[in-house]
């Protein structure tokens, strides 16, 4: 049954619509993390890794992200954060084709996966060159000379949702590899990357999963090419034998290779339990939940605010879990929005982003929350200068 807003914190008065950019606080996970600082760090010292079986956290959280994204057990590691894992993703994927010289991505990615890519290919200085044409012409892109499509499935901005499935037929058509980003799709929308043939995926887990800030990202591999992934980033956790020291690197066995340094145990042991949320709920569920949250949404936004634009594809089967909408002053407006309790995000230049997570939200929250976008719209709130002055996180 959703929602489940016992096991969220909620703070008194505010309705968030943000989950898609930081999830919410599971009770459980607070509980979690006292006992790992006193209890395992505090009074197990060193003796945790083994007593307390920290070594086998990274690969018991990879196995539970990979049930809700679609991918078979031992498929994904987690660890780092996820501009490394887009990093790591396109390094491997490069030395796959190492004759071609294109990656394609689309003008509507994500600026940090961009600029991995740039800066990877300078250092590897082969010649590369990173295509960005608008979502709806990467398709027609895709041809012989591309290496590599790297795609965010959900854009971050707009919602608008890849077709995965096709489009990675379509890479694999031209001989090139997929690389898939779910920052926004994992915990939102159904996924099926093992069948969909995708060579890569990555994520983070501080979205829709509840990780926590700075939470642990997560990459995929394919099971049947990952023997032959050379790891561009060879730290002493993805060796074959941490503990064996050896002067030289060899890969560990599967996708356990793509692991770097040591693990961040605070934190995927805060993200393993807030993934006790998702037991017994499925992603259909979650999906149908969402697109009826998203559509009320739209409906009651636009009934009261005319001059609010939706910037997200009107057919909820084209977007993700989200809804923006562009409005001159969204900047100020999503200020004033949050003093009265209705949190959401702004992305330059105009979007005022909502993000729908049905582990803890429901019908009430979206009336509640139009109506006070109304009364900031109306009543012109967002004229109050308070409002105008940026911070530095928006
Ligand atoms: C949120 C997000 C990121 C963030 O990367 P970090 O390394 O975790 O800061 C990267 N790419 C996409 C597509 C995102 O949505």
């Amino acid at each position: 049954m959703l929602p489940r807003k016992d096991l969220f914190h909620i703070p008194d008065g505010v309705i968030y619509l943000d989950g898609n950019s930081l999830g919410m606080l599971p009770v459980a996970a607070q509980a979690r993390a006292a006992q790992v600082i006193g209890e395992e760090w505090g009074n197990q010292l060193i003796r945790a890794w083994n007593s307390a079986d920290w070594m086998a956290l990274p690969k018991k959280v990879g196995d539970r992200i990979a049930g809700l994204i679609g991918a078979p057990d031992g498929s994904v590691a987690t660890g780092d954060t996820l501009s490394i894992k887009v990093y790591q993703a396109l390094a491997a994927a490069l030395e796959m084709r190492p004759d071609r010289k294109v990656i394609l991505s689309d003008d509507g990615n994500f600026p940090t996966d961009l600029y991995m890519a740039q800066g990877l290919t300078r250092l590897i200085d082969k010649g590369h060159v990173i295509r960005t044409p608008a979502a709806e012409d990467v398709l027609a892109a895709i041809d012989d000379s591309v290496a590599v499509v790297m795609l965010t499935h959900v854009d971050y901005r707009s919602g608008r949702m890849h077709d995965m499935q096709a489009i990675t037929r379509a890479a694999h058509a031209a001989g090139a590899v997929m690389i898939w980003d779910l920052a926004h799709s994992a915990g939102a929308v159904p996924l099926d990357l093992a069948g969909s043939g995708a060579e890569f995926a990555v994520g983070c887990t501080y979205k829709y999963l509840n990780g926590g800030p700075g939470a642990p990202a997560f990459i995929y591999a394919r099971p049947d090419i990952i023997d032959a992934v050379a790891p561009a980033l060879s730290g002493w956790m993805g060796h074959d034998a941490p503990f064996a020291m050896d002067l030289d690197y060899r890969p560990a066995m599967a996708t356990e290779r793509l692991r770097v340094g040591t693990p961040p145990i605070i934190q995927l042991s805060v993200l393993d339990t807030a993934l006790d949320a998702w037991d017994g709920v499925t992603l259909d569920e979650i999906r149908e939940a969402s697109i009826h949250l998203s559509e009320l949404f739209i409906a009651e936004v636009e009934r009261r605010c005319p001059t609010l634009t939706l910037a997200s594809p009107r057919d909820p089967l084209r977007r993700g879990s989200q809804v923006s909408f562009a409005f001159d002053e969204g900047y100020a407006a999503m200020q004033a929005l949050i003093a009265l309790g209705v949190i959401g995000d702004f992305r330059a230049p105009d979007i005022m982003r909502f993000g729908f997570t049905p582990l803890y939200l429901d019908d009430d929250d979206i009336r509640a929350a139009a109506e006070k976008i109304e009364t900031v719209i109306g009543d012109e709130l967002w004229r109050d200068p308070r409002y105008q002055v940026r911070s530095r996180v928006t």
